[in-house]
């Protein structure tokens, strides 16, 4: 047997992984005592990854050879990689030379590596010079890069997972950290054990199991964050709570600030957010007044049509009572994928650059130039997710390339979706997985090595970069991500003509050293990580500069922000309802989120009955109330209705949701799901019904809100 330290692929805790093999198959899986993200634990997903990789699993589920579709409807033959490279060429070579090279677009996924990414950007934007480049973290985290740079002045999370073990208050918000980051609940469970002390706040419209952990649960209305954001801002200010110092020496804005939250009053807060005035105070004074705060939050912020704000919101409490750049303080957003932080490190989102450089800045445009030896990167910036789907729906984007994601069951509206992938005239898959509903659009499928047989890295929420590295031969003919791009873009830069050799890489390390010469002197300096180092030392967390011996474990610990004057920014910005209310015609907030022994839409958990034991079937729960109003019983089916589709699914008693509420989990896609669109078409999962509006700051889509009605079958 070999044993072979790795990292788990699902959520962005990014747990060390041992792999044990007998060199032909992955045998076994256990945790790596020695990797600092969790000390040797798994949960239920990352300990039963090796059954993922069984055999006989690899048979029915992989997508082992590269497929082409003559024409859509029907099933697609094998084909040899050079035949499928050379159609993908010629196909995005005519594209490009008839209608522009905005006409092609790229749609990415925070699980692809960092070298993947890097790649993958490059190619865009230094080869095919167009901006089209974004991925499934837009939909996970774009609202956290907003807000952090909206006032910090740099995406960079300050905190590290220590901070938990050091923290006097740890205010939880839009996280069921207890399902969807295990690993990380544990620690907080143990520090508030070792800790009694400690005050937890958990704010949340459903009262998930992460409440129970809590000293304070605050049940607020779904979207109203910012409300409560700044209604507890007023508080402090009226009980001189703020730390008046630290304003003064590290920020700007403040004045302004207090004009706005002057409107809060706890009155005002208390009707808006649907909590009391006394729970209000109470959460206000633990925020400030305890030795050291920590906030954690995931996409109950992010997933919002005004998800900037409430991320921005939520760091001016931060700021304002100086719980940041220290132990056990500072605004700590929880990544859900397990790379979507190197997304943004490698610049692999349409509106960002290389290295945390800006698009809109000239100088860093010309600096990412010189790194590729191109003559320019383009300045227009490309289409986000959504919008990248609405173009080729309108026939704007003709050739997509999709890449280890499934946007035709994880992207809100389908009924777009599915027409954008109808309308495109060449649509590339890249997959490990031959199941996802995506498939069934390409006219191309290339078949993509995954856990266990993958070499590169990642970078979890604390910034922490950890190894990725192959146990197992890749199966079939399938070949590594960062390789099929490569062999991609060399053949197009021939096909188009160009002198350049952009793409000279042999391995995932020779990419990984590009990229860290592309962060020298930015604020995620990693020019003194090697390979090399993360073998010897472990996985680090950045900036390391040549010459560290160890990453920065936390940031702004000497109150200096990457901002022009080097302070932090209050953001004064306005709370928002979300976009689409409930009214009588659609009574419900409807809200989606994930399970706990799931991940995203179950192309890997869902082979695996042990893990269904859990949540078998997918349901739409409501308040009991709620349902016997409506003379519903537990188990009824009913159809769940928005103004863009309906699903059926059966009904479920849920005490943790308010009144006016229902939640549907996101995992399950049209193969469980039965429903339509709006027009009648036959489409399903819970994004048959949610809305593509968005954030117009992170562009960020509001998964997490959406009016529904509800009614018996
Ligand atoms: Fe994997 Fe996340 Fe579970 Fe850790 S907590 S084992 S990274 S799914």
């Amino acid at each position: 047997m070999t044993e072979t330290r790795s990292t788990c692929p699902y959520c962005g805790v990014g747990c060390g992984v041992i792999i044990e093999s007998d060199g032909a198959q992955v045998t076994g899986v256990r945790g790596d005592p020695d990797h600092p993200a969790n000390f040797g634990r798994l949960c239920t997903k990352g300990s039963t990854l090796h059954h993922t990789a069984a055999p006989a699993i690899t048979k029915q589920a992989r997508l082992l050879h590269p497929m082409r579709r003559e024409h859509r409807g029907e099933a697609p033959y094998r084909v040899s990689w050079d035949s499928a490279l050379g159609l993908a060429t010629e196909t995005f070579a005519q594209v490009i030379g008839e209608h522009g090279p905005d006409a092609v677009g790229f749609y990415i996924s925070g699980q692809l590596l960092t070298e993947d990414y890097y790649v993958f950007n490059k190619l865009a934007k230094g080869l095919i010079c167009t901006n089209n480049v974004d991925t499934n973290s837009r939909l996970c985290m774009s609202s956290a890069v907003a807000g952090y740079k909206m006032t910090l002045g740099a995406d960079a999370p300050p905190t590290c997972y220590d901070d938990v073990d050091d923290a006097g208050c740890i205010f939880i918000v839009g996280s069921n950290t207890a399902w969807a980051h295990p690993i990380l609940f544990r620690r907080i469970e143990e520090a508030k054990a070792r800790n009694p002390q400690m005050k937890i706040v958990f704010c949340d419209p459903r009262r998930t199991d992460t409440a129970e952990i809590a000293d304070l649960y605050l049940p607020i209305l779904p979207g109203t964050d910012v409300m409560l954001f700044h209604g507890l801002l007023h508080i402090m200010l009226w009980e001189g709570w703020t730390n008046g110092a630290y304003i003064a020496a590290h920020t700007n804005g403040f004045d302004e600030l207090k004009a706005t939250v002057r409107e809060c009053t706890p009155e005002t807060v208390s009707q808006t957010c649907g909590i009391t005035k006394e729970d209000l105070f109470t959460a206000a004074k633990w925020f400030a007044t305890s030795p050291a705060t920590l906030s954690l939050y995931c996409q109950g912020l992010n997933q919002s049509s005004s998800g900037t704000a409430k991320n921005a919101a939520l760091i001016n409490l931060h700021l304002a009572t100086g719980h940041i750049g220290k132990p056990g303080a500072g605004p700590f957003s929880l990544t859900g994928q397990p790379n979507a932080m190197g997304g943004r490190e490698v610049g692999g989102l349409a509106n960002l650059l290389s290295a945390h450089r800006d698009m809109a800045d000239p100088q860093h445009r010309a600096e990412v130039a010189a790194l590729w030896g191109v003559p320019s990167v383009p300045d227009k910036p490309g289409k986000t997710a959504v919008e990248m789907f609405q173009a080729a729906a309108d026939g704007e984007i003709k050739a997509l390339w999709i890449a280890c994601t499934n946007p035709a069951q994880s992207m809100p509206d389908q009924s777009t979706v599915r027409r954008a992938l109808e309308r495109a005239e060449f649509v590339v898959v890249q997959e490990s997985f031959a199941t996802t509903s995506t498939c069934d659009y390409a006219d191309l499928l290339l078949p993509a090595t995954t856990w266990g047989e993958k070499d590169g890295t990642v970078t979890n929420s604390e910034r922490r970069i950890s190894r990725v590295r192959p146990a197992v031969a890749a199966p079939g003919s399938t070949r590594h991500d960062w390789h099929i791009a490569v062999e991609f873009a060399q053949r197009l830069e021939k096909r188009l003509g160009r002198a350049t050799k952009l793409f000279a890489y042999a391995t995932p390390e020779s990419i990984w050293n590009e990229h860290r010469e592309s962060t020298r002197g930015r604020d995620l300096d990693i020019t003194g990580l090697s390979y090399a180092m993360l073998d010897s030392a472990g996985p680090q967390q950045w900036p390391l500069r040549t010459g560290d011996s160890a990453g920065r474990k936390r940031l702004y610990e000497d109150g200096v922000f990457p901002t022009a004057d080097g302070k932090a920014k209050f953001a004064n910005v306005a709370y928002k309802p979300v976009a689409e209310p409930r009214e009588s015609r659609f009574p419900f907030s409807l809200t989606t989120g994930r399970l706990r022994d799931h991940w995203h839409g179950m192309s890997r958990t869902g082979t695996l009955g042990r893990l269904f034991g859990h949540v078998p079937e997918p349901v739409v729960q409501m308040n009991p109330s709620d349902m016997s109003r409506r003379l519903l019983k537990e188990g009824d089916l009913v159809h769940v209705t928005s103004k863009r589709g309906s699903i059926v699914v059966p009904v479920q008693a849920s005490p943790e949701l308010g009144f006016s509420q229902a939640f549907i989990a996101m995992h399950w896609g049209s193969e469980y799901l039965s429903g339509c669109t709006s027009t009648g078409a036959q489409i399903a999962g819970v994004n048959a019904i949610t809305t593509s509006s968005y954030c117009p700051t992170s562009k960020q889509p509001e998964l997490k809100h959406a009016a529904v009605k509800i009614l018996k079958a």
